[in-house]
């Protein structure tokens, strides 16, 4: 009953219509960049010693119907939720309380938040801005006995990825309707007006070029120069998303991008504490000519010269594709990765984001604002009413009265079937879902229980589409997550850029509980509005 708002989908075609999709798709991919990195297994067999080879992205051969009244509610209010996190970073207090009580139960967050009480007890963080690039997930929530309603899966505050191939999606999808493709069959639903444009790249590029050009000209003596600071992770497959951001950067806005994973900043930094201990000048000149990383006094300009560079620059933002997962800091060096994590922080660059603006995006800060009035101490009675009906139930798993019901809830294997547990990590397949939560929770020990949160599963509808992943077609039943971006920059009292950024359509089987793309369970969507 659920599904009958949706119209017969996909449109039929026969076979060599179809067969003509698929190597369209494939074509137009590969041509626009919509493409990953290969996975190991299929490169096995392969020589790719210079990374030369690419695949198409996994996405989908048609547009997923949605509903347009649903669509147009995740855009709208993504401003106030673009308000409502950076007040949350700005009043501070209300965060450091959740923030402080999680550092008990979860060593990762502990790490985190400790970087911020070091710099808050030497004179604050020497840069007053702070940028979001952000993404709110939503589910389409049907019942019964009300009109389809979306409801927020998770805010995410950090690496808020996809938009550069959300956008190129949108494009194809739109180009298979305008040659023709989905048209082939009369009861088609994909008309032009059906698909929105979608400029997330270019919105969220925007966003970093007002940090960048906020952040101004060159403050130290030496570089001239600024730059942006792409952080990101080693063998990202992920790349040609984090690429569309960096092009339209230099192509656009004529910013230097450059790319760094943590092991790459600190032999650039490692370097520099060699200069510091030489006084030899031959030896100085030989230093000099290597990567550097180095905050400048007095001002805490971050300088970075990367290998493959001859000169320095002097980095205005620091873009964070990394260093949010504890893997990120699993290695021999990970005391020092942590004290690269906090020269970063004290650095007068702008962080997207800060360690705050991070920690804010934790699980238990989205299932603390669910509690009666919390949203009003940051938004007007409306704005938070608005907030408030994308809410899904999350119970804590402390021991407050609403704790000890979420653990009867958790514990009962036949209730624990509406639920899914999770821990404040980002980047998927962290998740503890239905059945298994029982167990789960009694291997861990209770002293951890309060690192985690109870959230009621959203049971969206499904619908039919077929996906096209490493080039084989999977046909079948499949369901949707819609992500809105926003872009905000704010200093300590005041918001200075607000805007939503376009948005991202995940889809994925049925049967499969997690979405993430990058994981290898979704695929990258668009809507065709209903
Ligand atoms: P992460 O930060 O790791 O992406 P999420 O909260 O987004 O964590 O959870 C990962 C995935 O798990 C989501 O993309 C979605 O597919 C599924 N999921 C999470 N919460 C819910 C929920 N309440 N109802 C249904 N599915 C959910
Ligand atoms: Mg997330
Ligand atoms: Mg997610």
């Amino acid at each position: 009953m659920a599904e009958s708002i949706f119209p017969p989908f996909p449109p039929e075609l026969n076979d060599e219509e179809f067969a003509h999709l698929v190597s369209e798709t494939i074509d137009w991919c590969q041509a626009h960049g919509l493409s990953v990195r290969p996975p190991p297994a299929l490169l096995e067999a392969a020589r790719n010693p210079t990374n030369a080879l690419s695949s198409h992205a996994p996405v989908t051969l048609f547009p997923s119907p949605f509903p347009r009244k649903n669509f147009q509610d995740a855009l709208k209010i993504q401003k106030v939720y673009n308000e409502l996190y950076a007040k949350i970073v700005q009043e501070e207090s209300w965060l450091v309380n959740i923030i402080e009580d999680l550092s008990k139960h979860d060593t990762f967050i502990s790490n985190l938040y400790s970087i911020h009480t070091r710099i808050s007890s030497t004179g604050g963080p020497s840069q007053p801005l702070s940028l979001g690039l952000f993404r709110s997930d939503y589910m389409l929530h049907i019942s019964p006995s009300s009109p389809p309603a979306i409801h927020q899966v998770e805010f995410n505050t950090i690496a808020s990825s996809f938009g550069g191939l959300s956008s190129l999606t949108s494009t194809l999808h739109t180009h298979l309707y305008t040659t023709g493709h989905y048209t082939f069959s009369p009861t088609s639903p994909i008309s032009i007006s059906s698909l929105p444009p979608n400029p997330a790249t270019a919105d969220l590029a925007r966003g970093l070029a007002f940090a960048h050009n906020a952040y101004g000209p060159a403050t130290s003596s030496f570089p001239k120069e600024t730059a942006i600071l792409f952080l990101v992770q080693p063998n990202e497959r992920n790349i040609f998303d984090q690429r569309a951001l960096e092009y339209a950067l230099t192509d656009t806005h004529t910013i230097v991008v450059h790319r760094a994973t943590p092991a790459d900043l600190m032999a650039a930094y490692a370097n520099t504490q060699r200069i510091q201990a030489t006084s030899d000048p031959s030896e100085l000149k030989r230093l000099y000519e290597l990567p550097r990383l180095e905050l400048e006094k007095p001002t805490n300009a971050l300088i970075y010269k990367p290998p493959y560079a001859r000169r320095a620059y002097e980095i205005s933002t620091v873009y964070f594709r990394s260093m949010y997962d504890p893997s990120d800091y699993e290695s021999s060096d990970a005391a020092d990765l942590w004290e690269l994590r906090y020269l970063i922080e004290r650095s007068n660059a702008i962080k997207c984001p800060s360690i705050l603006t991070h920690l804010a995006g934790s699980k238990k800060v989205q299932q603390a604002l669910c509690a009666p009035g919390e949203l009003e101490r940051f938004l007007s009675q409306r704005d938070a009413e608005k907030v408030r009906s994308t809410f899904a139930m999350i119970y804590p798993l402390d021991d407050s009265e609403l704790g000890r019901k979420a653990q009867e809830l958790a514990l009962n294997p036949e209730t624990a079937q509406h639920y899914v547990l999770k821990p404040q990590r980002e980047g998927g397949g962290n998740n503890v879902y239905r059945g298994k939560i029982p167990g789960f929770l009694q291997s861990i020990g209770k002293d951890k229980w309060p690192g985690y949160i109870l959230m009621e599963l959203i049971e969206p509808p499904s619908i039919s589409n077929v996906v096209l992943r490493n080039g084989n077609v999977e046909k079948g039943g499949v369901v949707n997550e819609l992500g809105v971006y926003g872009v905000t920059l704010w200093s300590r009292e005041k918001i200075q850029e607000n805007y939503q950024a376009g948005y991202l359509l995940r889809t994925k089987g049925v049967e499969s509980e997690e979405g993430g793309v990058a994981a290898g369970y979704g695929c990258v969507d668009s809507v065709c509005l209903i």
